[in-house]
């Protein structure tokens, strides 16, 4: 079967990641309860920035954010080996701007996730994802963001939200911890 997955906040830790930068260059101490009670995905307002102080914050911080040591969600790695090691397909599908494409798959391959060649999409918009989902004819479809996970519904996709604080308003099938997919896909092939 095909297994599409998003990155960030969905394989990745990375709004925590940036959580912890920003704490450092603004020289505060934003409690860690402060961001997983968060209403929305940005970050900026915990340290009493507006949207657009926020938004310059995270432009100048981006490659340090993508590129330095974010935290990998537990059992991720794992069970994308575990899903390769069974003979599916795994693709990843971010829609972090198009010049980081080459950055970011090489920053999945130096952190031991399995990549392989031309199932890697970067640069999309969020609301395109869906033509790729599409195309691709993925079995599995997993995803942080309310915004993308809305324009999936008609597909006949396995659609997963990843548990996060800012996507509990949404009805879909949810996992909470890696290490559920792969009973999540021995109880439907059933
Ligand atoms: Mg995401």
């Amino acid at each position: 079967m095909k297994f599409g997955f998003d990155i960030d906040d969905t394989l990745i830790n990375l709004r925590e990641h940036a959580f912890h930068i920003y704490n450092d260059r603004l020289q505060q101490n934003v409690g860690l309860d402060v961001f997983h009670a968060l209403p929305s995905m940005e970050i900026h307002s915990a340290f009493g920035l507006t949207k657009e102080e926020g938004g310059k914050l995270w432009s100048s911080l981006r490659d340090d954010i993508y590129y330095s040591k974010c935290g990998v969600f537990p059992h991720a790695r794992e069970v994308l080996h575990a899903l390769v090691d069974q003979g599916h397909e795994v693709y990843y599908i971010t829609a972090r701007a198009k010049e980081h494409t080459d950055r970011t798959r090489e920053w999945l391959i130096a952190n031991d996730f399995p990549v392989t060649d031309g199932h890697f999409y970067c640069g999309m918009s969020d609301s395109e994802k869906v033509h790729i989902i599409d195309e691709l004819k993925l079995d599995y479809y997993f995803d942080d963001k309310p915004t993308v996970l809305e324009t999936l519904s008609h597909l006949p996709v396995n659609v997963y939200v990843k548990d996060r604080s800012y996507n509990q308003h949404l009805q879909i099938p949810r996992i909470t911890a890696w290490d559920e997919l792969l009973d999540i896909i021995k109880t439907e092939a059933g």
